[in-house]
């Protein structure tokens, strides 16, 4: 019981470093990479290379992007 309760702790304690919110599916992953001061997940990453310039799913992209330079400030 105690070393499972550990092993718990340790892997949530790990998985908080790790996990980040992608900018653009707005879900919650582990791998990716920091435009700024942002976060863009390993598979937007692929589908953003992969994604044609022409393709709706491109404006939405760049829709998400703009969030990082344009950040929402609530005072
Ligand atoms: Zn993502």
């Amino acid at each position: 019981m105690g070393v499972w309760r550990w092993r718990t702790l340790s892997s949530n304690l790990a998985q908080h470093q790790l996990i980040e919110t992608c900018v653009i599916c707005e879900n919650q992953k582990s791998k990716g990479i920091h435009l700024y001061t942002s976060f863009i997940c390993s598979d937007c990453e692929h589908e953003l290379i992969q994604t044609d310039t022409n393709d709706p799913k491109y404006k939405h992209f760049l829709k998400q992007l703009k969030k990082v330079n344009t950040p929402e400030i609530f005072s």
